[in-house]
C-alpha cells in the first residue's frame, strides 16, 4: 500500500461533489443528492404498534423516537398481488421509508417495496412497469416500458426504468435485475432471525462506496465540509479532515477539480507530450484515438511503441474518470510486431489495475484496434452532468440551413 488518494467532499445542502484525486490527478468524480442521515429507501423490520382505521394507518415502531405512518392501503397491483392480509398489533412488518421523519411526524412508511438501482428499481411485491419521468420523448418512453413488460413478466415483478437504462443494454438490466434479487433474497433473510424493529438494508453513498472499495488497498484522507458526513463507522487508516466551505473551496480550485472534470466531457484530451486522445462516447461504443502529434518522424516506427506505452495511463485514467461502460476500442499508432502490442496490452493492464472497475482487454482486431470491454457500475460522468443535445438529436450535427441553431 503505497499509495495514496484524497478524497474531496464539498457538500451544499443535499448536493454532495466527491471528487477523488491521486498526485493532483483527478481519478474518480461523482454528484449525489442526499445524505447519510436520511433514511429515505432504507428497509426495515418495523413491529405494528397499533393499528388505525380512522386514518386508514398502522404506526410502527422502526426504532425512531416517533413511530412511522404505515398506510393500510398500497399501491393496486401490490394489493392484486399480496392480498389484502390485515395488520395485527405486535406483529413484524417490513417498511421501507419514503419519507424522513420531520418534526412532530414520523417517517412516511410503505410495505410495497422499491430497491433501485442505476438502470431500474425493482419492486419484489407488485407488478406495476413504469419509466422515469426524466425520459421525455414518447418514443423512447415507450421502448423502455415495452422492455420492461417483457422483463417484469418474465422475472414477475415490477420494475421502473430508470433515465440511465436509455443507455443500458437489456442484459445490463438483467443483471443488476439479478443483483437487486440478491438484496430482497437476503433482506427477507436477515428478517426472519432478527428482532424488531431493526435496519434490514439501507443504501450505500458514493463516499462510503468509494471508502468501501479502496480503503484496503490505499491510505484515503477525505477533505469534507460538512460534519453531517462523517463516516458511520471510520474505517482503519481512514484520515479525517472537517474545514469550513471557504477553505474546501481553496483546496478545490488548487486542486482544479472543476477543470479536470471539464475536460473529462471534452473529447480531445491533450497528452502534453504533443500528442492527444480523441475520446467519442457513444451508446454502444467508446472509441479512443491515440495521436502522436508532430514529432514521430523519420524514427517512426520505434517511436510508436514508445508513445503508445506513454499514452496508457492517460488512456486508463479517462476511462476511469469518464466511468465509460460496454466496448471500448482503442486506435494506438500502428505498431509492426505482436512483441511490441503485447507490451502495449500489458501496460494497459497496469494501469487499469488500480481502479476498481473491471476491465477485460480482448486483444487487437484484425484491423490493429485494442478491444476492451468495461463492466458498467453506475452511470458515467457524462449521464451525471450532461444530456443528450435535443436539438441535433445527439448526433453532433445539424442541417446546414438551420443557422439560427445555438450550441447547447
Ligand atoms: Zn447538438
Amino acid at each position: 500500500m503505497d499509495e495514496s488518494l484524497r478524497i474531496l467532499v464539498m457538500a451544499d445542502g443535499e448536493h454532495r461533489k466527491i471528487a477523488m484525486l491521486a498526485q493532483g490527478k483527478l481519478m474518480e468524480y461523482y454528484e449525489e443528492y442526499g445524505d447519510e442521515t436520511t433514511l429515505v429507501n432504507a428497509v426495515i423490520l418495523g413491529r405494528v404498534e397499533n393499528v388505525s382505521p380512522g386514518v386508514k394507518a398502522a404506526f410502527v415502531s422502526i426504532g425512531q423516537p416517533l413511530n412511522g405512518f404505515l398506510p393500510l392501503g398500497e399501491m393496486q397491483s401490490f394489493h392484486a398481488l399480496q392480498g389484502d392480509k390485515p395488520l395485527v398489533s405486535g406483529t413484524d412488518v417490513i417498511v421501507q421509508v419514503k419519507k424522513d421523519a420531520k418534526e412532530q411526524k414520523g417517517a412516511y412508511l410503505t410495505r410495497d417495496i422499491a430497491l433501485p438501482g442505476q438502470t431500474l428499481i425493482y419492486m419484489p411485491l407488485n407488478h406495476y412497469i413504469g419509466v422515469s419521468k426524466r425520459v421525455d420523448q414518447p418514443e423512447e418512453r415507450e421502448t423502455l416500458l415495452a422492455m420492461g413488460r417483457e422483463i417484469g413478466e418474465q422475472e414477475d415483478c415490477g420494475l421502473i426504468l430508470r433515465y440511465a437504462a436509455l443507455y443500458a443494454k437489456k442484459s445490463e438490466l438483467l443483471s443488476e435485475l439479478e443483483q437487486l434479487k440478491v438484496l430482497w433474497v437476503d433482506i427477507l433473510k436477515k428478517a426472519e432471525f432478527q428482532k424488531a424493529p431493526v435496519l434490514l438494508y439501507r443504501e450505500p453513498s458514493a463516499l462510503t462506496a468509494l471508502v468501501r472499495d479502496y480503503a484496503t488497498r490505499y491510505q484515503l484522507s477525505v477533505t469534507c465540509n460538512d460534519a453531517v458526513n462523517r463516516m458511520p463507522s471510520p474505517v482503519g487508516g481512514l484520515l479525517w479532515e472537517q474545514v469550513s466551505s471557504l477553505e474546501l473551496e481553496a483546496v478545490w480550485r488548487s486542486a482544479s477539480v472543476d477543470a479536470q472534470v471539464a475536460q473529462a466531457l471534452s473529447r480531445r484530451v491533450e497528452l502534453g507530450n504533443g500528442g492527444s486522445l480523441v475520446i467519442d462516447e457513444r451508446e454502444a461504443l467508446t472509441t479512443v484515438d491515440v495521436n502522436s502529434g508532430r514529432y514521430l518522424g523519420e524514427k517512426g516506427e520505434e517511436l510508436a511503441l514508445t508513445h503508445n506505452l506513454a499514452s496508457c495511463g492517460e488512456i486508463a485514467r479517462q476511462i476511469r474518470l469518464r466511468n465509460v461502460s460496454g466496448i471500448v476500442l482503442i486506435d494506438f499508432i500502428d505498431m509492426k510486431t505482436d512483441e511490441e502490442r503485447k507490451q502495449v496490452i500489458d501496460c494497459l493492464e497496469a494501469e487499469l489495475s488500480h481502479e476498481r472497475g473491471k476491465t477485460v482487454l480482448h486483444g487487437f482486431t484484425s484491423l490493429g484496434l485494442l478491444e476492451m470491454t468495461r463492466k458498467r457500475t453506475g452511470v458515467s460522468l457524462r449521464e451525471t452532468l450532461q444530456e443528450p443535445c435535443k436539438v441535433c438529436g445527439a448526433t453532433g450535427y445539424r442541417n446546414r440551413i438551420e443557422r439560427d441553431h445555438k450550441r447547447e
